[in-house]
């Protein structure tokens, strides 16, 4: 039996293989006569999985040994405050608004430290990057915040900031929930990642958060304990009770992407389903993206029927041919499709053999 193609932009697909291990594993985990959903946290079974999990990850990603690899909880919204709480030691922060992801992180930082505007592409209604050469970065600024995917906008940065080569001695704070692990990180520009899991590496609950040791043990007296990075880096993220499931499911993902030749080759595959999709809707008359070719989104895909009052009976055929979840974000309408690492090439292939049988129907 194969199961319908999910475009969820999250929480999202799973790889339907990481599916049937979690399946078999859920009652007895390796023989220990306890499902991972009820080891405690502390016992040698779950450090087992915990270890692995984030070793599998420091390689994935090629994380230098400077920097923490953390699983916390909050999400990616959580972390908007997380990072300001503990970076920005109340001073000033440059944001670049390139979506609604970084215009809500801006938004929520404001609690916290003097959130500034670096730069925005809200002119274009977020369907271009800002030129960094562009960008007005503060001396004073703790760090430079941008989200390196918009999941909303479908605006992707292909390559990071140098943000020494702009005037800036600030780390670089990424918020890579929606691409994390489609392609390499290069540490090199990065001061701290975030991401929600719940897209490209496992179940909502977990959170990742990749950052470099010097920018830990300066937080805001205010700063949560369990959310100090500090104390959960010391800790190993054992500080509170982590999302031991959550992180179980993760380490399974990362397994398979292994198993999948990593993240170079998962690079290599999401490369040709962006180009395969977008290639057919730039040849279409009858569907429209219209994010700038430099920024395009390789996972989250919007795109819009020129004649919108098709879009209910477009979403009613894709149901009907197993491609679920096309529903673009209420704030941008129109569709989304989301083909994220666990999305293989076939589905991609259904989504725009539908797409081109729907334009013929309706013509
Ligand atoms: N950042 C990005 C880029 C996202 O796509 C999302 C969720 N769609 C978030 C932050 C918020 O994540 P969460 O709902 O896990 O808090």
């Amino acid at each position: 039996m194969t199961r319908p193609y999910n475009f969820s932009a999250g929480p999202a697909a799973m790889p339907e293989a990481v599916l049937r291990t979690a399946a078999a594993e859920m009652l007895d985990w390796h023989g220990s006569g306890m499902g991972v959903m009820e080891m405690s946290h502390r016992g040698k079974e779950f450090g087992a999985i915990y270890a692995q999990a984030e070793a599998d990850l420091r390689e994935l990603l090629a994380v230098p040994t400077h920097f923490k690899i953390l699983f916390m909880q909050g999400g990616g919204l959580a972390e908007n405050a997380i990072v300001p709480l503990n970076l920005s030691r109340g001073g000033a922060v440059d944001f670049v608004l390139t979506g609604s992801w970084s215009q809500k992180s801006a938004k929520e930082a404001q609690r916290y430290c003097q959130a500034h505007v670096a730069a925005s592409a809200q002119d274009s209604h977020f369907t271009t990057l800002p030129d960094p050469a562009t960008w007005q970065l503060r001396r004073d600024a703790s760090y430079v915040h941008l989200c390196s995917n918009e999941t909303i906008h479908g605006v992707e940065f292909h390559s990071l900031p140098e943000l020494k080569a702009l005037g800036s001695d600030a780390p670089l704070v990424i918020d890579f929930s929606s691409h994390v692990l489609s392609r390499p990180v290069d540490w090199s520009r990065v001061g701290l990642a975030f991401g929600g899991a719940q897209k490209n590496v496992g179940p909502a609950g977990v959170t990742l958060v990749v950052v470099r040791e010097d920018l830990l043990g300066h937080a805001l007296p205010a700063c949560p304990s369990a959310f100090d990075y500090k104390t959960v880096a010391d800790n190993g993220s054992m500080y509170n009770t982590p999302p031991t499931y959550a992180i179980y499911m993760a380490g399974l993902t990362f397994q398979w992407l292994k198993a999948q030749g990593g993240v170079v080759a998962m690079e290599r595959r999401n490369v040709a389903k962006a180009e395969l999709l977008y290639g057919f809707l730039d040849a279409s008359s009858f569907y429209v993206n219209k994010v700038d070719k430099t920024c395009r989104s390789r996972m989250n895909v919007p795109f819009f029927l020129r004649d919108e009052s098709r879009n209910e009976a477009f979403l009613t055929g894709a149901k009907a041919r197993g491609l679920l979840q096309l529903k673009g974000h209420k704030s941008v309408g129109g569709m989304r499709a989301s083909i994220y690492n666990a999305m293989p090439i076939e589905g991609v292939q259904a989504l725009v053999d539908y797409l081109r049988d729907f334009e013929k129907e309706q013509a």
